[in-house]
């Protein structure tokens, strides 16, 4: 009997959960950032190896929902609790053992899933750190997701948990997205990249166009800002920026798709998009009921 499952991904912003999934996957699914909350909803990727399969869910971080888009964020990390069969719960090993994830999170009741809890980033670690770190847990591992030590013994030990059942996906599948979700996930991240702390998260993309029937491969999107000045500092003088972000994003998305693209990429101003139910979900993120 095959093995199957879905593994959750938890743990606070920047414990290195995309890097992991893009680690796990193999390719680039989900935006990588230096900075907290790059992930806004449920990425899922799918690793089929022999007769197991492991359908991975990368969470935003549990935080406290101050408004719609954090809210939105907490939702989606509650669904990937509750629906999965393994959950890793990643922390940086910097910081030590973490406090057990019910705690963390402020859970009502322990989740149903068994908890792997993993110290990512040991690559960090000066050696005597390293050398006492715990070992011989089944329940508690160190990896590192950015060089890849420890993943291999970190999928064994999550393989062991999966329940027998059949594949839940076709097996040449990586991810149940469409591309121009990454698509616009990569002029997002990129985005975000060049413009350092000057627009914070007030940065949405939104694919209006994706014609694969096209070569180059034609994508028509449009960045979303929150002010007029957010817009300028997007644009930059003479328009430099946007073509330097659009550039580097066609690349991007070209190495993803592998196969040319023409990007159109325009910046528009929606005010107060973050807290506006309806622009949420036209930028793709789950809501949860009121
Ligand atoms: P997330 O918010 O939990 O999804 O975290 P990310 O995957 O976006 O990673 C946050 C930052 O930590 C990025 O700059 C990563 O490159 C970095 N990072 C993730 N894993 C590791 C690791 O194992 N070692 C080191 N040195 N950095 C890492
Ligand atoms: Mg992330």
């Amino acid at each position: 009997m095959s093995r199957a499952g879905i593994v959750s991904v938890v743990g606070k912003p920047n414990a290195g959960k995309s890097t992991l999934l893009n680690r796990i996957i193999g390719q680039k699914l989900s935006i990588t950032s230096a900075k907290p909350q790059s992930t806004r909803d449920q990425i899922i990727g799918i690793r089929t190896e022999g007769d197991q399969q492991m359908v991975i869910v990368d969470t935003p971080g549990l935080l406290d929902p101050r408004y719609a888009l954090q809210r939105a964020m907490r939702a989606a990390a509650q669904r990937a609790l509750d629906d999965a069969d393994v959950i890793l719960y990643l922390a940086d090993a910097r910081d030590g053992v973490p406090p057990p994830l019910e705690e963390a999170a402020q859970l009502g009741t322990p989740p149903r899933a068994p908890v792997l809890t993993v110290l990512n980033k040991i690559d960090t670690l000066a050696p005597a750190l390293r050398a006492a770190l715990p070992g011989g847990r089944q329940d508690l591992m160190a990896i590192s997701a950015l060089t890849g030590e420890g993943v291999d013994a970190l999928m064994q030990a999550v393989a062991e948990q999966l329940p027998e059942s059949p594949f839940l996906y076709p097996e040449d599948e990586i991810g149940t997205q469409p591309l121009r979700f990454f698509a616009g996930e990569l002029i997002r991240e990129t985005a975000l990249e060049q413009l350092q702390d000057e627009v914070p998260y007030s940065v949405a993309c939104a694919v209006e166009e994706f014609r694969e029937d096209r070569s180059p491969v034609y994508i028509r999107a449009v960045i979303y800002v929150e002010r007029e000045s957010q817009k300028g500092i997007l644009i930059g003088h003479r328009g430099a920026r946007i073509r330097d972000i659009g550039r580097a994003a066609r690349g991007k998305i070209e190495k993803f798709i592998d196969a040319p693209v023409y990007l159109d990429l325009r910046v528009k101003v929606l005010a107060n998009w973050r807290r506006n139910a309806q622009a949420l979900r036209r930028f793709g993120y789950t809501l949860p009921k009121e």
